[in-house]
């Protein structure tokens, strides 16, 4: 073994800031994905050829992603991703990794350029509505969208935002009890309800869409008569959703505006720990057809105001469809010297990525 290991390069990828990219742990998540998608696509063998040939397509797609990664490499070690398929699914660890470091990098760019010209402060929103069953999904991801334009639309929300960017998530409840650590978390909900660990966990099998929105205001914002309290952003929301109910909604002043604070708060979609789930294969079959279908088509991220105009100036391309070889601030420039390439190849063997 030792010997075969010597013969054997794995990849070792590192940002220019030292923080390690971790291809093989996306990559095994993204490969879990795919067997459910290939157990989807059984389940619709003979009853539903249109279902059968969507969710072949699903798994072909995301078995293929990142499967070779060819990098660019400079004399000083500095490297690159130069070339790499990616299958674009809205659910896939790989790619929903890849657009979250991409929304951070454009995010980050957007904010910097704001920056230089006016110095502004900025607000992170969270809108929320009630936790909806898979029924209800799709119609409420509907509503929410158009909800989002009419909250841009009030004169109280115009005059405050300048602009913004507004990324949807989807968390999904996948405790069928209620376990000590969502006890200790929301501890004042469930005792409200009367109810203690190891009790039926009441949200189990729901789904949680909501926004999360960055939001920038005049430097001026939080002393001027403008100011949205906490109450009015709910109101507004509440009003917006068409709702007979005051959503929970959080608003806060993001501490810092480095670019870098400032797009931490930016984030995608949903997390694969939620539908990939390890013990459970029925359920995650049911959760990802569920997603797989609400999330098709739909811009799951937006931006509005100067954020947009900026967004379009530094030419910036589309956020989620868009390239995501290369988004960071990994520019080719940035790599000094002599060039050469270097190819990994996802490796079932070793279940990592091997050097050819
Ligand atoms: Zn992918």
């Amino acid at each position: 073994m030792e010997q075969l290991n010597n013969q054997v390069e794995f990849l070792e990828d590192k940002s220019s800031s030292g923080k390690i990219r971790d291809w093989s742990r996306k990559k095994k998540r993204n490969l879990k994905l795919s067997e459910i998608y290939m157990m989807i696509k059984e389940s619709y063998r003979k009853i539903h050829s249109e279902k059968f040939n969507r969710f072949l397509n699903r798994e072909e797609r995301s078995r293929m992603c990142a499967t070779v990664l060819q990098f660019k490499k400079d004399t000083e070690r500095k490297r690159k991703l130069h070339q790499a398929y990616f299958c674009q699914l809205r659910l896939c660890p790989v790619c929903n990794w890849r657009r979250s470091l991409k929304i951070f990098s454009q995010v980050s760019k957007i904010i910097q350029a704001i920056e230089q010209d006016v110095e502004h402060a900025y607000l992170f929103l969270t809108l929320t509505q009630k936790n909806v069953n898979a029924e209800e999904l799709d119609q409420t991801l509907d509503e929410m969208m158009k909800a989002w334009n009419r909250f841009l639309g009030y004169k109280k929300v115009k005059d405050v935002v300048k602009g913004s960017y507004r990324g949807l998530e989807i968390t999904y409840d996948k405790n069928s009890k209620i376990t000590k650590n969502m006890y200790q978390q929301k501890k004042d909900y469930y005792k409200r309800l009367g109810l203690k660990v190891g009790d039926e966990n009441p949200n189990f099998d729901m789904y949680h869409p909501h926004f999360h929105v960055l939001i920038v205001v005049d430097k001026s914002y939080f002393k001027s008569r403008k100011y949205l309290k906490h109450e009015e952003w709910q109101e507004l929301w509440s009003k917006a959703m068409r709702l007979d109910y005051l959503p929970q909604v959080n608003i806060k002043k993001v501490k810092g505006n480095s670019a870098e604070a400032v797009a931490e708060v930016a984030k995608y979609s949903a997390k694969d720990s939620d539908y990939v789930i390890e013990k459970n294969i029925d359920l995650s079959m049911s959760v990802v057809e569920t997603l797989d279908y609400a999330l098709q088509r739909r811009r799951l991220v937006s931006f509005s105001g100067i954020m947009k105009e900026w967004h379009k100036k530094l030419n910036l391309d589309d956020t989620e469809d868009g390239d995501l070889v290369h988004i960071d601030s990994e520019k080719d420039e940035e790599l000094e010297g002599e060039m050469t390439l270097e190819t990994y190849a996802w490796n079932v063997g070793y279940m990592n990525y091997v050097r050819v």
